[in-house]
């Protein structure tokens, strides 16, 4: 075995509930998942192809805290739905994808909302707004054996305890197993790859100081604090 020429990058694990750890190797990002939210960001709701971003491994972090990132001014909460894969591959029919998935949890897609607005303005990608560092609070990975695959229940937000998103699963236009076919259509899943299985409405920006509560019925609550 030779040597890396630099010190080995750090494997990035996110916790699940039984004490263990996740090993991140992808994160896929779905837009505009539910149609209450493809409406107020100016899109017509209709099912159209579904569309994907990703964030990076690393952005994933579940300290409890979030950062006030820098380069903005309105960074907005959206809750969302964590996958977690246990294994892939290609080409995945839609009646097998749920066998791939090793849990569940809740997340934050963070978003530099006004950094994104320009870059969609210019047809650029979107990464400046939304894949920078501690852009993915995400609480402890559920397995299946314990959370099943929940595909209705009530999604929320709160920030210092007003009611700022809410939704359920089943709104969702694009459901896991689809996601999940679907993306292995064009790359190869594996083992550590998540889905953030997209937001209701009611996504809005967040101040230094606040607190979110973002919550999914059946998989759990995961509290953020702006720091
Ligand atoms: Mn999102």
């Amino acid at each position: 075995m030779s040597e890396h020429v630099i010190e080995t990058p750090k494997l990035h694990v996110i916790p699940t509930s039984d004490g263990g750890s996740f090993p991140v190797r992808r994160v896929y990002c779905i837009g505009r998942n539910f149609a209450a939210h493809a409406v107020e960001m100016g899109h017509d709701p209709d099912r159209e192809p579904p569309f994907f971003f990703q964030k990076n491994p690393n952005n994933l972090d579940a300290s409890g805290e979030f950062p006030y990132p820098p380069h903005t001014s309105d960074v907005h909460h959206e809750v969302e739905l964590l996958v977690g894969l246990k294994s892939g591959g290609t080409n995945i029919a839609l009646s097998d994808a749920l066998k791939h998935v090793w849990g569940y949890g809740v997340s934050l897609d963070m978003t530099r909302r006004d950094l994104q607005g320009e870059m969609k303005k210019m047809g650029r990608p979107w990464e400046i707004g939304k894949a920078f560092e501690r852009s993915g609070p995400v609480g402890p990975l559920l397995p299946v054996s314990d959370v099943g695959h929940p595909d209705q229940g009530r999604i929320a937000l709160t920030v210092n305890g007003d009611l700022r998103q809410e939704g359920d699963l089943n709104q969702m236009i694009w459901k896991v197993p689809e996601m999940i076919s679907y993306l292995s259509e064009y790359f190869e899943l594996s083992a550590g790859d998540v889905i953030m299985a997209g937001t209701p409405s009611g996504v809005n920006a967040v101040e230094a100081g606040d607190t979110m509560e973002a919550s999914i019925e059946s998989v759990g609550v995961l509290t953020v604090k702006v720091v």
